[in-house]
């Protein structure tokens, strides 16, 4: 397969479509991201880098964050998880608050904000340094100790939570969060607020095409088992509202940002990474799905 050839030929296709979506504004510091800007990194199993355009630029993960904090929770708790948080998708945006009423404070999945809130509970509850441990396991994943988190776009964030804060504190009172809210906010808007190349990116879901195992550290993060229900979990809820129509168009287990990234893999041979700033109007990159379906479209391969 030449990767190569077809991530060119998608870039130069894709790249004048700038000007169909609108860069995140809810969150001051991400409305400040320059627009234009594009990037693709492609990682196979059998260790190639393919990359195009901005692939090397730092960017906000935002949501994709979410996925690395449930792999951490996965780890130690089993089933049980499942009674605090559920694994349908919510047809919802990510972070609507209108389900929670009637569903007594379990939200739907873990990748909307009140499930990745949530989880980032349970992960405050079985690690003595949170923010620390999220840190070292993206670096490990990623097998990069370049990341850190960007303290402006988390401190715009927390000066902007007030949605967060009350999907927070409605959920405590159902008893579904065990930790202090504005500890889970800090927390939360710090795993939020990491910042990533698509390269980085790519490496860092390898784990996920790669039944459970770090390519990289050699180490297992996650049973075959897990590894495959994480990717479930991607494909049904990855991309919000809009997952039945990513798993349409594209047919790969993903998640997005309002960072402009998206991330998704084919299990057993590759992962890629996609970032551009403006987003459609579920909050996903609009010319990230566009590369994707493309993408999975002319490799002829997708999970189907
Ligand atoms: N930090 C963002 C929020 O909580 C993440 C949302 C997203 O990327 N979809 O609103």
């Amino acid at each position: 397969m030449d990767y190569r050839k077809i991530i060119d030929e998608i870039y130069r296709e894709v790249k004048p479509m700038f000007g169909n979506g609108k860069v995140a504004n809810y969150i001051p510091a991400l409305a400040k991201v320059d627009p234009k800007q594009y990037g693709i990194a492609v990682v196979t199993v059998d260790g190639q880098l393919i990359g195009a355009g901005d692939y090397q630029k730092k960017f906000s993960i935002q949501s994709i964050s979410k996925v690395f904090t449930l792999a951490m929770v996965m780890r130690h708790m089993g089933s049980d998880l499942w009674r605090y948080v559920g694994r349908e998708p919510s047809g919802s945006p990510f972070n609507s608050l209108v389900q929670l009423e009637h569903e007594h404070g379990i939200p739907r999945n873990p990748f909307i904000n009140a499930g990745a809130l949530v989880v980032t509970d349970k992960l405050m509850s079985l690690y003595d340094r949170p923010k620390e441990s999220i840190l070292r396991f993206v670096r490990d994943v990623a097998d990069s100790e370049d990341i850190y988190f960007d303290n402006e776009v988390a401190r715009s964030e927390q000066e902007h939570a007030s949605r967060n804060l009350a999907l927070g504190y409605f959920m405590k009172s159902f008893g579904n969060i065990e930790n202090n809210v504005d500890s889970l906010i800090d927390v939360y808007c710090n795993q939020c607020s990491i910042t990533m190349t698509c390269e980085e990116l790519a490496r860092s879901f390898m784990f996920l095409a790669n039944h459970g195992i770090n390519p990289y550290r050699h180490d297992r993060i996650l049973s075959i088992s897990r590894s495959k229900r994480l990717n479930a979990l991607m494909l049904t809820c990855g991309f919000y509202d809009e997952s039945g129509d990513f798993a349409f168009r594209v047919g790969m287990p993903g998640k997005s940002g309002v960072g402009g990234g998206v991330v998704a893999i084919i299990p057993g041979r590759l992962s890629i990474a996609v970032w551009s700033p403006e987003l459609d109007k579920h909050g996903n990159s609009f010319m990230g799905i566009e590369t994707l379906e493309r993408f999975t479209t002319d490799i002829g391969i997708s999970i189907f």
